[in-house]
């Protein structure tokens, strides 16, 4: 990882009570004095996170004829956990201070010496040799199913929603006549007890997950995972991020997951350095050949043309929702200098968060210039109007929506508005009845 640039927690912490300000993102539970990491999305933030997750959706599983949908269930057998490896991989290296009981990552940066060594220094109290030797602790959550806390009835909260994909993967090939290759989507909540999380939302201990699945004959999967890099690369670029901001992350060997032969990440250069919040993975045959051993049952194709029988390769792509909603929301903030009235926040500062039209979560504010002369009414009847196409809203005079609507003396007589672009601050005058052209227009890409 890059070294962090010095004004990097400034930003976040700018970004994160602007966040607040505005409603996009509140911490979890803030009345009781919050939850770690635990982030609960407001008025704004449940719109930009929806409209990032039906991008995706519309993307991955409606323009393309070789993926399927699906919307697994978070509980799921306790064998699948067995069977995927995450109840005996899926950890972390800890150690502990024994002095002030902080809880680190044996690879934080911040951790002088080596850990179960004399010369070893916690990063918080700054004791020296307190640290204890790396110890493996999992990232599962765990929770008990009826009524009697016993070890039978223990399940896991998912930490991936991969595999509620795999363990349906016979369901959706025979009910859905697709054949190989082919692919199934899902986004939904995944749990992780992480130890060192941190950065707003950037590593949560609940998040979604956007992930597609998809099964390739055996020796075609390098091609599908190229052409995979190649599409996840262009959709992300589709969201209007600034292309010097993302690059490309290969694992490498000490980096691979426990199913993986091959990963690339996709990076974006976060206020606090380069990170990914994509992941493209060879999982190989990996976690359907081990279903099928656990659970005893054949998860093997029949390719209806060669006759031949094999378990397929999985290429999958895993984004994060909540990271991309993240670097999107770290790409468009602004802070410019402006003069007057524009000066919304903070002297001649106006901090803008420039959206792309089709991401912003209020695409335009009606009001009237005046609070008479029939303005008020043609007002609400134009906004009434585009509500039925946009999530619009009357009169804030705030400057949350992507484009503000005014209702002047003007409109009454012609009935036509001025329409002004928050971001660019042009005006245009466009009739009333040609408004739901022109914003479809101006949201659409
Ligand atoms: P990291 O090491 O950064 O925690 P990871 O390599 O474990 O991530 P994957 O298991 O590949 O991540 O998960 C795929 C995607 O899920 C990540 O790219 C990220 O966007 C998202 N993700 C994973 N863990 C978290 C988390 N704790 N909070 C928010 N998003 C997460």
């Amino acid at each position: 990882m890059s070294p962090a640039p010095v004004t990097a927690d400034k930003i976040m912490d700018k970004l994160v009570s602007l966040a607040k300000r505005r409603g996009f993102v509140f911490q979890s539970s803030e009345i009781y004095g919050g939850l770690g990491s635990v982030w609960d999305y407001g008025p704004l933030g449940v719109e930009l996170k929806k409209n990032i997750k039906e991008r995706w959706w519309r993307s991955m599983v409606h323009a393309r004829e070789d993926i399927e949908g699906l919307d697994a269930a978070i509980l799921m057998h306790p064998k699948v956990w067995e069977a995927s490896g995450h109840v005996s991989g899926f950890s972390d290296p800890l150690v502990d201070c024994k002095k002030c009981k902080n809880r680190f990552r044996a690879d934080d940066p911040r951790i002088k010496g080596t850990p179960g060594q004399p010369d070893a220094q916690c990063p918080v109290c700054g004791s020296k040799g307190t640290l204890t030797a790396p110890r493996q602790f999992n990232l599962m959550f765990k929770t008990f199913m009826g009524p009697v806390e016993e070890q039978a009835a223990v399940i896991y909260l998912r930490p991936e929603t991969a595999q509620g994909i795999y363990v349906n993967y016979l369901n959706v090939l025979q009910s859905s006549r697709q054949k190989i290759p082919f692919g199934i989507a899902q986004i939904g909540k995944a749990f992780r007890n992480e130890i060192t999380p941190g950065n707003f939302i950037f590593r949560t201990r609940e998040f979604e997950q956007m992930e597609m699945q998809f099964f390739v004959k055996p020796g075609t999967e390098n091609e599908w995972f190229e052409f995979w890099r190649s599409e996840r690369m262009t959709w992300v670029e589709g969201l209007g991020i600034r292309p010097d901001k993302l690059r490309w992350h290969q694992h490498d060997k000490d980096e691979l997951a426990h199913y993986a032969t091959d990963a690339y990440d996709i990076q974006y250069e976060f206020p606090f350095g380069w990170q990914e919040f994509e992941g493209i993975h060879n999982r190989t045959d990996f976690d359907l050949s081990n279903h099928q051993k656990y659970a005893g049952k054949k998860l093997d194709y029949l390719d209806p043309k060669t006759n031949e029988r094999f378990i397929p390769y999985v290429v999958e792509t895993s984004a994060g929702a909540d990271r991309t909603t993240l670097v999107v929301l770290c790409d468009a903030y602004r802070e410019e200098e402006v003069g007057g009235a524009e000066a919304a926040e903070g002297g001649d500062q106006r901090v803008v968060l420039k959206l792309k039209p089709s991401l912003a979560p209020l695409k335009a504010a009606v009001f009237p210039l005046v609070n008479k002369d029939g303005m008020p009414e043609l007002a609400h009847r134009i906004c009434d109007d585009l509500r039925r196409h946009f999530n619009v809203f009357y009169d804030d005079g705030g400057s949350i929506g992507r484009f503000g609507i005014t209702i002047d003396g003007q409109s009454t007589q012609d009935q036509t508005v001025t329409v002004r672009d928050r971001d660019t601050l042009k005006q245009d005058r466009v009739g009333a009845a040609q408004l739901v052209d022109y914003l479809t227009q101006k949201l659409a890409g």
